[in-house]
This record gives C-alpha cells, structure tokens and sequence, in this order.
C-alpha cells in the first residue's frame, strides 16, 4: 500500500498541462492516490471530470477557497452542492477563512463559508479547511454550524501548538504540507513529532509548497509528498515505509476512500 497526497491542485494551468506525466510520476514515486481540490465551480468541474477518467487514483475535495469568496453568488453556491453529490466527490472543501491575504473582504469571506457550512450538514462527507491566521472565527463558526465532533481536517496546517490542541480537543484534525520540511518550521516540525499515529495525514498543496529537498523545482506535484512523508518518519522515529501506511490507511479512513 502506498502514499496519498490528501491535497494537491491538478487542475491549475501548472499541472493540468502536463496531468498525465504528473499522475505517472506520483504512481513511480509510491503514491497511489491523490485528492484534487476544486477551488470554484469551473474547476471543480474540472477536477470531477479528471476523477471520472482516473476512478479509483484521483478524488474530488469541491468547494469555494475563501480566495474566491467574494465572487461567489448564491445560485453558485446550489451549483456547488449538486456537485457534492457526485461520488468522486469525497470532501467538502477546501472552505474557510484566509485572513493573511484578504483577497476577499473578511465579512465576505465569513458569508460564504457559512452559507457553505449550512449547505453542507446534508452531506455525510468531510470538511477540509483552508484557515490561515484566521483560527477562532472557523472554529467558531464550524461550532455555529453543528460540526463539533464531524470530520473536518485543517489542511496545510501551520499554526501554533495551542491551535492544535484546540482542534483536537474539538473533534477534528490537521494534515502537513511540505512547509514542515523547511528549516524555519521547528514550531512546526515540535508539533508533528507527537502528532497523533493514528490521525497524520500528509499532502502536497501542488502546485505549491514544494518540500525540502525539491524546494526550489516548480510547481510542486504529488509525487513529491514522498519527500514530507520521509521527513515525518524520520522525525517521529518510524520508518518509512510504516509512515506511509499508517497516514495512507488514515486517510482513506478519514474521507472513505476504496483501497
Ligand atoms: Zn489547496
């Protein structure tokens, strides 16, 4: 059984021009499967339709990046949701909260995301979340919104260990992106050292964020989750190929992925 990246972009332009090669590549590299995120609706379609010729290796997460929020009308919102029907689709999201960029006005941003929370209590599939410097008002209104104790993992994690603990303590869980691999991240590298066994997720965010040793080839691809993947073994003193299985049997638990 081999890795999966649980969050990578292989419809923006970067990947999508060359998605063959990238989906062989990550097969080389021992990554089996891979979850691809639909930011809007134009490239959730997108990612639905790559899932639909990939069955069984590529996944949909749908949903609108708080990026997107303040384009997003509410006949787009009753769109996204037939879409989350789909059984590619297997996660909600990514949705949240970016307050680092505030590309979208911050009360926007909490609109859609909570329009997007109400919707998606209907739906028995996972949340993920895009929460950057933003940490009490997604938990606050995930809590509003009834999903204490549901599935949602916080993607990309990069918070502080308390945040961590927060969500934890709330039911939910975090997943790791190459930024632990960089040197600056020992914050990050403590909090992912004790991280729970049986939770720890690992993803690209491809295009983005390539991993230490490959930090400066862009765009970053899935097959380079192998690279987080041994980082984190080595640092949680298991070997790799016991890392790779527990995160890979982690998540297809967490967003019920067939083997
Ligand atoms: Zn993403």
């Amino acid at each position: 059984m081999g890795l999966i990246d649980s969050h990578a972009h292989l419809t923006f332009p970067e990947l999508m021009c060359q998605v063959d090669d990238v989906l062989d590549r990550a097969k080389d590299a021992g990554v089996d499967q891979i979850i691809t995120i639909g930011t809007d609706l134009a490239d959730a379609k997108r990612a639905i339709e790559l899932a639909e010729q990939h069955t069984g290796t590529v996944f949909v997460g749908a949903g609108f990046h708080p990026h997107e929020a303040g384009k997003v009308a509410d006949e787009q919102l009753t769109s996204m949701t037939s879409l989350w029907s789909q059984p590619c689709v297997v996660a909600l999201g990514e949705m949240g909260l970016d307050y680092h960029y505030d590309f979208a006005d911050r009360s926007v941003q909490r609109d859609v995301f909570a329009k997007q929370l109400t919707l998606a209590r209907a739906f028995d599939k996972p949340l993920i979340l895009h929460s950057r410097e933003a940490f009490e008002d997604t938990a606050m209104l995930l809590v509003e919104h009834g999903f204490q104790n549901k599935p949602a993992v916080f993607h990309c994690f990069t918070g502080t260990a308390s945040e961590a603990e927060q969500i934890a303590a709330m039911g939910w869980r975090i997943s790791f992106t190459g930024v632990v691999t960089f040197k600056k991240s020992q914050w990050l590298q403590e909090i992912a050292k004790d991280y729970l066994a049986d939770k720890i997720m690992v993803e690209t965010d491809a295009p983005y964020l390539s991993p230490v040793p490959v930090r400066n080839k862009r765009p970053n691809e899935p097959a380079y989750v192998a690279h987080t993947a041994r980082f984190l073994a080595e640092l949680r003193g298991v070997s790799y190929d016991e890392f790779a299985e527990q995160s890979a049997q982690n998540t297809r638990a967490f967003f019920q992925l067939p083997i």
